[in-house]
């Protein structure tokens, strides 16, 4: 399955540390990559750093426009999943969109543009609660992954965390 996320809204005076936490919880938790509406090279290269020293290939892209990227993205095949809170429930809609082999998940910042709610096949929410972008991204990768993405390898890199009760473990080469 291809997963590739796509952050709307980035504003680069505000919004740095959350668009680099979307990228970063997108790669830990299976996705293959992130576009990033808006131009933001401190956010693409901490992402970038972070797979180069842990490993994998998730790849961080940063202005691209958005509504192009949705459209290509459909006429390519695949589906497009906008987060939101005014969407249908995840749990009631998660195997049908497990079914689809390539999945573009959109996340905004403040404001998302209404067109946005008709360009997606499937508006989806975590909860019909107000939070965060982070939350339901994490939330809907474990639910379209179903845990297997907590066992993932990360191949290259040069540190490896290893898993201990107490304390800081990690080996480099
Ligand atoms: N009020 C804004 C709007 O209506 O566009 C949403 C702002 S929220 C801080 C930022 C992003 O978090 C949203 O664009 C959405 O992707 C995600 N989000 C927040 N709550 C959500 C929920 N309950 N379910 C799914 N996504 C959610």
């Amino acid at each position: 399955m291809e997963i590739v996320v796509l952050r709307l809204g980035h504003r680069p005076e505000r919004d740095q540390r959350v668009t680099t936490h979307v990228g970063l919880t997108a790669r830990a938790l299976g996705a293959d990559g992130m576009y990033l509406a808006g131009t933001d090279k401190g956010v693409v290269e901490s992402i970038r750093d972070v797979t180069e020293r842990f490993g994998g290939n998730f790849f961080a892209a940063d202005g691209v426009n958005w509504r192009q990227c949705v459209v290509e993205w459909k006429s390519r095949g695949g589906k497009v999943v906008h987060l939101t809170m005014y969407g249908l429930p995840v749990q009631e809609h998660e195997a049908e969109i497990r079914g689809h082999g390539k999945i573009l998940v959109v996340v905004g910042a403040e404001k998302v543009p209404g067109e946005m709610y008709g360009l997606a096949d499937y508006n989806i929410a975590v909860t019909g609660q107000p939070h965060s972008e982070i939350a339901s991204l994490a939330v809907f990768l474990d639910r379209i992954f179903q845990g297997h993405e907590l066992i993932r390898n990360f191949p290259g890199g040069s540190i490896r965390v290893i898993p201990s009760p107490a304390g800081k473990r990690a080996e480099e080469w």
